[in-house]
C-alpha cells in the first residue's frame, strides 16, 4: 500500500489541479499553506521519507512561544504539494484556494512516530523549534502545535 494512496483515493486527477508527484528537495523542507476551504485553516506539511506530512491547524500558526494550537492529522501529500497554490474547483475535495503562506528549511530534531516530533523551521514567517504533541482529546486524536521556549 503506498504512502500516497490515502491522498490519491480522494482526488480525481482530471478534476483538481493538485500534483500528483514531486520530488525530494536537497534539503528538507516545511511549507504552510493557507486554505480557504468549507473553514480556513492553515496546512503545516513536513518532508519526511519521501512524502509531506501533513496537519490541518484550525487557527494561524503561531510565531511566539506562549500559544499551542489544535492540529489534525491528515494524509500524507506528495512532495510537489510543496509549491502548490491554486484553486480546487467546487464539488471537489479540500474545494477552495490554497496559498503558499510561508515555507523554508526543516530540521527534525526528534520524531517519535504518533507522538512527539520536535524540528526546528526556518522560513519568512516561522523560525525557530517547534513541537507537535500527540494528545486524546475526548477519544478522538489531535496534536498541539508550539513553539519552544528559548532560554
Ligand atoms: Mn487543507
Amino acid at each position: 500500500m503506498g504512502k500516497l494512496e490515502e491522498y490519491e483515493k480522494k482526488r480525481d486527477k482530471k478534476k483538481t489541479p493538485e500534483p500528483f508527484g514531486g520530488k525530494s528537495h536537497k534539503e528538507p523542507i516545511f511549507v504552510i499553506q493557507k486554505h480557504d476551504a468549507s473553514n480556513l485553516h492553515y496546512d503545516l506539511r513536513l518532508e519526511k521519507g519521501g512524502v509531506l506530512k501533513s496537519w490541518a491547524v484550525p487557527k494561524k500558526p503561531p510565531k511566539q512561544a506562549g500559544t499551542k494550537r489544535l492540529a489534525v492529522q491528515t494524509e500524507d501529500h506528495p512532495l510537489g504539494y510543496a509549491s502548490f497554490e491554486g484553486k480546487i474547483p467546487e464539488g471537489e475535495y479540500g474545494a477552495g484556494t490554497v496559498e503558499l503562506w510561508d515555507r523554508g528549511k526543516l530540521e527534525i530534531k526528534e520524531w517519535k512516530e504518533g507522538k512527539k516530533i520536535e524540528f526546528a523551521l526556518k522560513g519568512d514567517k516561522l523560525d525557530g523549534t517547534y513541537f507537535l504533541v500527540k494528545f486524546d482529546k475526548g477519544g478522538e486524536t489531535a496534536w498541539l502545535f508550539f513553539k519552544k521556549k528559548e532560554n
